[in-house]
């Protein structure tokens, strides 16, 4: 279903048939899907022992798993908000636990300017894929601090998950 030529995955399928729900707020058109970027992350986390036994362990603490959170049981939304180069790369809304936080994005939601689906001068296409699926699980990392923890861990949590990815 799935196999890995060079390290690289060969197709993003997602042969675990898991879901994170995409809200499009930027009304612009994108260089790279935003569905195939989900894909990535969502195979860069299942089959990356480190960073599933992060968000595992941390689920544990609600009685779910990252398969729980990534099928629809516990929907989480990834809004792509119209951005803009001074505007944030990724925010996380969790009202209550993080303090500075946009207020265009549902509570409770992972948001990604819509600038991280283009492709940029600094990154070949298929870097500027990765880069993307790297900052969603950036951000996936934040939304589960919040909602497994009942304080802000105090630590750039999504930073920490970004050196656990294996491109
Ligand atoms: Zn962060």
């Amino acid at each position: 279903m799935y196999a890995y030529v060079g390290g690289n995955p060969v197709n993003y399928t997602d042969p675990w048939g898991l879901r994170i729900r995409i809200s499009d707020q930027s009304g612009r058109s994108h260089d790279i899907n935003p569905n195939r970027v989900v894909g990535m992350a969502i195979v860069q986390i299942m089959n990356n022992p480190e960073l599933k036994g992060w968000f595992d362990s941390m689920l544990a603490k609600k009685g779910e798993t990252i398969s729980n959170i990534l099928t629809g049981k516990h929907d989480v939304t990834l809004t792509i908000y119209p951005g803009g180069l001074s505007d944030f790369i990724g925010e996380t809304r969790c009202d209550g636990f993080f303090p500075e936080t946009r207020n265009d994005i549902p509570n409770m939601s992972i948001g990604l300017n819509a600038d991280v689906f283009d492709y940029s001068w600094w990154h070949t296409d298929a870097g500027d894929e990765q880069n993307a699926a790297s900052w969603f699980i950036h951000e996936l990392g934040h939304y589960v601090d919040a909602y497994t923890l009942d304080k802000n861990p105090g630590i750039e949590t999504g930073e920490h998950l970004e050196t656990l990815i294996k491109w």
